[in-house]
C-alpha cells in the first residue's frame, strides 16, 4: 500500500530534458500540483512530522516553496515566511549570496520575518546541490530561528545536497529520489 502511493505520487512529476540547458532533467512539480490527490499527499505528508510539534512558522523558498509552503503552513497552523530573490521584499532585509554553477545569487528576508527562538520548518521543491537551502538556513538562523527541519518533495541524492545538510546539523526530509541532476 505504501510503496503504491510512493509510486503514484511519483508519477505526478513531469521530467522535462535539457530544460533550463542541456544534461539537466528539470522535475516539474506542476503536474503534481494540479493533480487535487497527489497534491493533497505531498502536502500531507511534509505535515504529518511535524503535526504537533510547535512549529511557529514555515519558510518557503521563492517561488515553488511558497506554494507547497503556505499549504504547509495552514495545515499546521502557523505563520508562512517569504524567501525571495535579491529586490522583492519591502522592508528591510538581511541577505546572503549562494553559489550557482555559473556565478552567485542572493535571497534574502525581512529581518523581523521570525522572533528569535521560533521553531521554523525550510520547504523548498527540490534539492540539489543544497545552495539555496543552506544559504536559507544561513539568513533563519541570522534572525534567531530553531530550524526543526527542512523538506522537499525532491531529493537528488547523487548531487549530495541533502547530505550536505544533514552534515551541518539539519535534519532533512524528503517524498521521493531521482537519479542523476
Ligand atoms: P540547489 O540550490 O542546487 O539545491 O537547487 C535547488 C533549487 O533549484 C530549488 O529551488 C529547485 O527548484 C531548483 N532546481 C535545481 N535543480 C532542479 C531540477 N533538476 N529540476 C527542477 N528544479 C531544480
Amino acid at each position: 500500500m505504501q510503496a503504491r502511493r510512493h509510486v503514484a505520487l511519483k508519477d505526478s512529476i513531469r521530467s522535462i530534458p535539457d530544460y533550463p540547458k542541456p544534461g539537466i532533467i528539470f522535475r516539474d512539480i506542476t503536474t503534481l500540483l494540479s493533480d487535487p490527490r497527489s497534491f493533497r499527499r505531498a502536502v500531507d505528508a511534509l505535515v504529518h512530522p511535524y503535526a504537533g510539534g510547535g512549529i511557529a512558522q514555515v519558510a518557503g523558498i521563492e517561488a515553488r516553496g511558497f506554494i507547497l509552503g503556505g499549504a504547509i503552513a495552514h495545515q499546521l497552523s502557523c505563520g508562512f515566511v517569504p524567501i525571495r530573490k535579491k529586490g522583492k521584499l519591502p522592508h528591510k532585509t538581511v541577505k546572503m549570496a549562494y553559489a550557482l554553477e555559473y556565478g552567485t545569487d542572493e535571497i534574502e528576508i525581512h529581518v523581523d520575518a521570525v522572533k528569535p527562538g521560533d521553531r521554523v520548518l525550510l520547504v523548498d521543491d527540490l534539492i540539489a546541490t543544497g545552495g539555496t537551502a543552506t544559504a536559507a538556513i544561513n539568513l533563519l538562523k541570522q534572525i534567531g530561528a530553531e530550524i526543526v527541519a527542512a523538506c522537499f518533495v525532491i531529493d537528488l541524492p547523487e548531487i549530495g545536497g541533502a547530505q550536505r545538510l544533514r552534515d551541518l546539523g539539519v535534519e532533512v526530509r524528503t517524498l521521493m529520489e531521482f537519479e542523476g541532476h
